[in-house]
C-alpha cells in the first residue's frame, strides 16, 4: 500500500513509509471489525477443540459464533482456577490451550490475596509486539519531529518465581522486557531510549532507577519525551530524583559511577556513557537544590513534548501532582493492556485525560460485552446475561469486558467496566470506567471492600485487650504524598478509659492491617516502595454518624444510608480530618517474599 492512499484515511498523513503500512493496518482491522472477530474466534475454536476444557462442551468442531454462545459459559478465575493449578503443577496435556503454556503471567489482580496466574502461550508475545508497534506510528500524527531526540522512559523488571511444575511466573512487561522482541529490537530514530537494557533489565530496584536516571541526565537536551508505564512510576521517578540528585550530580561531576551500583553489565554499559561535564552536574544541582520543584520535569529535560503515562482509571488520581512537577504538559495515554490480553491503544493519544478513548483491536481476542446497569444489581438476576458483540455495543452505555483469547481463556470476565464513546469505522472505542470491586489503589495494588473488611478486623483483634473495638471505618488513598498510602479512619469505642491502647498499640494496628493486605500491596510496600506506611487516623466519637447526618442532609435516604467504606469528596476528607485526635503510622513494613506457588 502506497502512502498517498493513507493521506485521505480519517487517521492522517503517516510519517514514514513504516507507518503508513501500520496506520493501514489500524484501518483494515477497525474497517472489518466484525469479520476480523469472526475469524479470531474460529481460528481460537479451531486450535483448541480438542483441549480439555472445550472438549467438555460437546462443539463438535463448530467454530460459530452461536454454537459458542450457547454451549461455553461466562467465567471469572475462580471458575478457572483448578486447571490453572494443574498447569502449574506440570500437567503437559493440552487442558486450556493446544499450544503449550510457556509461563504464567501474574496479575496485578488477586484471587485469595495472591496474585492470579494467567497461563500464555509463546504467539501470543508476537500479538503484543504488534499492538506495540501501532503506538508510535498514531503518536507520530500528532507530535512531529519524534525521531530528532529521544524518549527517557522508567522501565523495570520484577522478581519471577517458578511453579512446582516449572514454568516461570513473571509479570507481563518484565516477560515483554526480557524477550527478543525487546531486547534486540532493530533501531528505529522514532523509538530510542535513553535507558540502556542492562539498566532496565537489572533486577534491583534501585540500581535500575539510579542508572536509568542518570542517562536521562545526561541526555537531557536530549529527551523529547518522559514516561513510565503509569503515572505513579513517573511520580516515583521524580521522589527518586529528590532523594538521590546529590549523589547523581557528583557522578556527572567527576564522570564515575556511584558505588552501589554494582551490577556488572551495568557498569560495563555505562562506561561507554560516563564523562565528566562539571557544567551539566552544576545545573542540576543549582535546579535539584531549589526548594520549589514545580515544573522540574521541564526545567531538567527542556524539550520535552508529552508525558507518555497512563492516567486513566485508577492514575487519573496523580493528574493534579504531574500537572505540577510538569507545568501542565500534554499526558498521552496510549494503550489499554492487561495480563490476560492486549486490547487496544488510543487514537487520539494527545487528547485530555478526561476524554481518551480506547480503540479496541479486533484482532487481539474475541471480545464480548456484558451490559453493566449500575442501579439495577440483582434485579435481572434470574435471567441469563445477554453479551454484546464487539460491533453492537452502543454509543454512551456501560459493558463490562469479557474475553476468549488465543491462550485459553473462554468467556473470561476480565473486570473492567467501559464505557463506548463513539466509533472508529466499525470499532467501538472506549472509556475506562473503572476496575469492578476496587476501593483502593496506589500504584498496581487493589484493594476491594472485603480486603479491607478483613484486615480491620485483624487489626482489631489487638485492641481486646484493651477492651476496645472499632466501631466504624473508612479509607482514602491518599496520593499527596510521594509515595501514596493508604489511610484509615477508624472511631473507637474504648470501654475502660483507664486502659486505652498506646499509640504503640494503634501503631502495630497498622502493621497488622499491612500484614494482611494482599500480595501485590506488600510488593509495591516493600520491593518498590511504591507505597508508603499505613496510617490510622483515629477520630472523636460520634464523627460517624456527623458523617452520615452530612450525607442525609445532601440527600442520601435515612433506611439506605452505608457507610462509605472509601471516601474522596473533599467536604467529608475535611470533616473527617478536622475530627481527627491521634494518627499512627506503620513501624516496620510488613512482611513480603517473592510468591511461592503450591
Ligand atoms: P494486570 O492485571 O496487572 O495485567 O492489570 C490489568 C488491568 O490494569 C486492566 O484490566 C485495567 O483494569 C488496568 N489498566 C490497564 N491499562 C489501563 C489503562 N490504559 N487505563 C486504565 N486502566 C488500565
Amino acid at each position: 500500500m502506497a502512502v498517498d492512499s493513507i493521506l485521505s484515511s480519517p487517521l492522517g498523513p503517516p510519517a514514514c513509509e513504516k507507518d503508513a503500512k501500520k496506520l493501514q493496518f489500524i484501518e483494515e482491522m477497525t474497517r472489518y471489525a466484525d469479520s476480523v472477530q469472526e475469524r479470531v474466534l474460529a481460528e481460537i475454536l479451531n486450535t483448541n477443540s480438542h483441549t480439555e476444557y472445550i472438549k467438555n462442551f460437546n462443539f463438535d468442531g463448530a467454530v460459530d459464533r452461536e454454537t459458542f454462545k450457547s454451549k461455553i459459559p461466562i467465567v471469572t478465575y475462580e471458575d478457572l482456577q483448578p486447571l490453572i493449578q494443574r498447569i502449574a503443577n506440570g500437567d503437559r496435556s493440552p487442558i486450556l490451550s493446544a499450544h503449550p503454556v510457556s509461563e504464567f503471567l501474574t496479575s496485578s489482580g488477586t484471587s485469595a490475596g495472591e496474585r492470579k496466574l494467567m497461563p500464555t502461550i509463546k504467539e501470543e508475545l508476537d500479538r503484543r509486539q504488534l499492538l506495540y508497534s501501532l503506538l508510535m506510528p498514531v503518536m507520530n500524527l500528532y507530535v512531529k519531529g519524534l525521531d530528532k531526540g529521544k524518549g527517557l522512559y522508567f522501565l523495570f523488571v520484577k522478581s519471577e518465581t517458578k511453579t512446582p511444575g516449572g514454568l516461570l511466573a513473571r509479570p507481563v512487561l518484565t516477560s515483554y522486557y526480557k524477550s527478543d522482541h525487546f531486547k534486540t529490537r532493530p533501531y528505529d530514530p522514532y523509538n530510542v531510549y535513553t535507558s540502556p537494557n542492562e539498566a532496565i533489565l537489572c533486577a534491583d530496584s534501585f540500581q535500575s532507577m539510579y542508572t536509568q536516571m542518570l542517562c536521562g541526565l545526561y541526555e537531557r537536551e536530549q529527551v523529547l519525551r518522559v514516561g513510565a508505564v503509569f503515572a505513579s512510576g513517573l511520580l516515583r521517578a521524580i521522589r527518586f530524583l529528590q532523594l538521590n540528585w546529590p549523589q547523581l550530580a557528583q557522578d556527572i561531576q567527576t564522570g564515575s559511577l556511584n558505588p552501589k551500583v554494582t551490577d556488572p553489565a551495568i557498569r560495563e554499559c555505562m562506561t561507554g556513557v560516563l564523562r565528566p561535564d562539571p557544567d551539566l552536574a552544576e545545573f542540576i544541582a543549582k535546579e535539584c537544590a531549589k526548594e520549589n520543584w514545580e515544573g522540574i520535569i521541564t526545567r531538567i529535560w527542556p524539550n520535552t513534548k508529552y508525558l507518555d503515562v497512563i492516567v486513566t482509571g485508577a492514575m487519573a488520581q496523580y493528574i493534579p501532582t504531574l500537572d505540577y512537577y510538569s507545568g501542565g504538559l500534554p499526558k498521552a495515554c496510549t494503550m489499554y493492556a492487561s495480563s490476560e490480553c492486549y486490547f487496544g491503544l488510543n487514537l487520539n493519544p494527545m487528547c485530555k485525560p478526561s476524554e481518551v478513548s480506547y480503540t479496541i483491536m479486533p484482532n487481539m481476542a474475541y471480545f464480548e460485552f456484558l451490559p453493566h446497569e449500575p442501579d439495577s444489581v440483582g434485579v435481572l438476576r434470574d435471567s441469563p446475561p445477554q453479551l454484546v458483540d464487539l460491533v453492537d455495543v452502543e454509543i454512551g452505555k456501560e459493558y463490562e469486558l469479557v474475553i476468549t483469547t488465543y491462550a485459553g481463556l473462554y468467556r473470561y470476565k476480565v473486570g473492567d467496566i467501559l464505557r463506548v464513546t463513539g466509533f472508529h469505522n466499525s470499532a467501538p472505542q472506549f472509556h475506562f470506567v473503572r476496575r469492578k470491586n476496587v476501593l483502593l489503589s496506589i500504584d498496581s495494588d487493589k484493594t476491594d471492600e472485603a480486603e479491607l473488611q478483613t484486615a480491620v478486623e485483624n487489626a482489631s483483634i489487638l485492641l481486646r485487650d484493651f477492651n476496645a473495638s472499632v466501631v466504624e471505618y473508612t479509607s482514602y488513598a491518599d496520593t499527596k504524598t510521594i509515595p501514596g498510602h493508604y489511610v484509615i479512619y477508624w472511631e473507637l469505642l474504648v470501654k475502660d478509659l483507664t486502659n486505652s491502647p498506646s499509640n504503640d498499640v494503634l501503631n502495630q494496628c497498622c502493621l497488622a492491617m499491612e500484614e494482611s493486605l494482599n500480595s501485590v500491596y506488600r510488593q509495591c510496600r516493600v520491593a518498590d516502595n511504591s507505597i508508603g506506611p499505613l496510617e490510622i487516623r483515629v477520630v472523636k466519637n460520634g464523627t460517624f454518624e456527623e458523617l452520615m447526618d452530612y450525607a442525609i442532609s445532601r440527600g442520601a435516604s435515612i433506611n439506605q444510608y452505608k457507610v462509605p467504606r472509601c471516601v474522596s469528596f473533599t467536604p467529608i476528607m475535611e470533616l473527617l480530618d478536622s475530627r481527627v485526635v491521634s494518627t499512627h503510622f506503620s513501624p516496620s513494613p510488613p512482611q513480603w517474599t517473592p510468591e511461592r506457588r503450591r
